[in-house]
């Protein structure tokens, strides 16, 4: 029997998931994205950014968190070169790059062409100078960042996250435009480096999803971190002052607020990268967002073609690009197309403390009518919180009332990213709080919060 060519379109973390998961399952599989080689994680995203991150975190602590711990030092001298921290950074993510390449172009059944790829029609496509016809095609194409269109912007000032990412020489001020993930870091590290950042958000409250006291808290201590947030607050033209940016934006009440600054940051969410690719072509539909719309199986509206990673505009995360990816792959060389769960995703923002989430809140759970238990408790009640002086954060666990089933849990404090696993594992093997009430904690540690609040929850305390 012939071999089922696949075509994989995009060599991000989607799109290598989905050409190694189609190889293994025995496909002809050509993978397609032209230079350079990595993709979003790698080269502009979660590394890059993390990497940063951790320099201005560890500056910010040395200058302001040692005299908490009975340290002093004479920071007069302590100096941020960000040069060499791009520098390393970018060597940095040259070797994952490198590496993540030689996963690729090592493995005997993926051909893959440093090109790019259009769709010609439902079952062919110009990859370069080759036309090639594929039984099955997966697009994982990613995102570019969305601008929205807003009078008066101009490229003198306007900045994307990857500007922030190379950029050697800091700019005095800069307003960022929107406090999602991306904003709150981004800005977090400009202002910890000494740039005068305030952080505008159109949303108001910030999450209408979180419990009110757990997103107050955790915008409370990104503020006291040296970074303000305003709320509620639209931004409606811009103008352009010899060179920088004036921005007029008005408040939920109709009251005018006028920032100005050397940059603007643009951190108002991303969009699907499709320009190119003739998707028409393919008869493939898009949603009204403008990204590639999928059915449960990863399908596009061509059976033939499935999709995977932020090109599909949803939650534009990497745990969930990866997981699609291999879906999709899957997806691609199976006659019968399995479902694609849906799965308690976690997401975080790695600010300083950090902010974390799985599953549902109590909010979720009450809209899909599902009676809850829940429990909270502050980082100010945690021994471990308390010797460490990480005492911001708070974490709440929510559960059905009727099954005691975890159904979800969102924090914020030290270690958040990591600590939410633990509530990701017991949402995932469908634990109990009361089949959780029995696993035995290390004390004292952060993970003990989990505990406590179960304690709670279950009448144990
Ligand atoms: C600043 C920043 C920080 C982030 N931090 C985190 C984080 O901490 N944690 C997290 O989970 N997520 C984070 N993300 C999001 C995460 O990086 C993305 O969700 C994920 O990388 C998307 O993977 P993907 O495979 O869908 O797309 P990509 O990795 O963007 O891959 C798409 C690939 O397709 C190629 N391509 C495009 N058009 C064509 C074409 N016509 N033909 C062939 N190839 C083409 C591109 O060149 C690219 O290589 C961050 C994002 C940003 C911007």
């Amino acid at each position: 029997m012939s071999k089922r060519k696949v075509l994989v379109i995009g060599a991000g973390s989607a799109g290598r998931y989905a050409a190694r998961q189609a190889a293994r399952l025995g496909a002809e599989v050509t993978l397609a994205s032209p230079p350079p080689f990595g993709g979003l994680c790698i080269l502009s995203g979660c590394m890059p950014s993390k990497a940063l991150l951790r320099s201005a975190h560890v500056y910010h602590f040395i200058r302001t968190g040692l005299s908490d711990l009975g340290l002093s030092l004479d920071t007069s001298t302590l100096r941020a070169d960000i040069s060499a921290m791009v520098s390393m950074k970018d060597a940095m993510i040259e070797e994952m790059a490198e590496s993540a390449h030689l996963s690729v172009t090592n493995n005997p059944d993926i051909r893959f062409l440093p090109v790019e790829a259009r769709f010609l029609s439902e079952n062919s496509a110009k990859v370069g100078d080759e036309t090639l016809f594929f039984d099955r095609a997966v697009v994982a194409t990613g995102s570019i960042p969305r601008i929205p269109p807003i009078p008066g912007l101009s490229r003198e000032w306007l900045w994307t996250s990857d500007d922030v990412l190379q950029c050697r020489s800091l700019p005095r001020s800069v307003v960022v435009m929107g406090a999602g993930p991306i904003g709150l870091e981004l800005g977090q590290y400009l202002a910890m480096l000494g740039v005068d950042v305030e952080v505008v958000e159109i949303l108001h409250p910030w999450s209408r999803s979180l419990d009110p006291r757990l997103a107050d808290g955790y915008l409370e201590a990104i503020r006291k971190s040296g970074l303000p947030i305003h709320l509620g607050m639209t931004v409606q033209r811009f103008e352009t002052i010899q060179g920088r940016a004036l921005l007029h934006a008005s408040t939920r009440e109709g009251a005018s607020r006028q920032f100005d600054a050397d940059r603007v940051l643009f951190a108002t969410g991303r969009q699907a990268a499709i320009q190119g690719l003739d998707l028409d072509a393919a008869k493939v539909r898009l949603t009204h967002a403008g990204a590639v719309s999928v059915d449960p199986y990863l399908r596009t509206s061509n059976p033939r073609i499935f999709a995977a990673g932020d090109v599909t505009g949803q939650l534009p995360v990497l745990n969930l690009a990866t997981y699609h990816g291999e879906m999709a792959g899957t997806n691609a060389v199976l006659d019968k197309p399995l479902l694609v769960e849906e799965r308690a995703v976690p997401v975080s923002i790695f600010t300083e403390p950090e902010f974390a989430r799985v599953g549902l809140t109590e909010s979720e759970a009450r809209e899909r009518a599902i009676p809850v238990l829940t429990g909270y408790l502050p980082f100010s009640e945690l021994g471990r919180a308390i010797v460490n002086r990480q005492t911001d954060g708070a974490l709440k666990i929510t559960a059905s009332a009727a099954t005691r089933e975890i159904l979800g849990a969102e924090m914020f404090g030290a270690g958040a990213a990591d600590l939410i696993h633990l509530m990701g594992v017991a949402i995932s093997l469908r634990a109990t709080i009361d089949s959780y009430q029995r696993i035995l904690h290390i004390h004292p540690t952060m993970a003990e919060i989990v505990r406590y609040v179960i304690d709670e929850m279950t009448g144990a305390l």
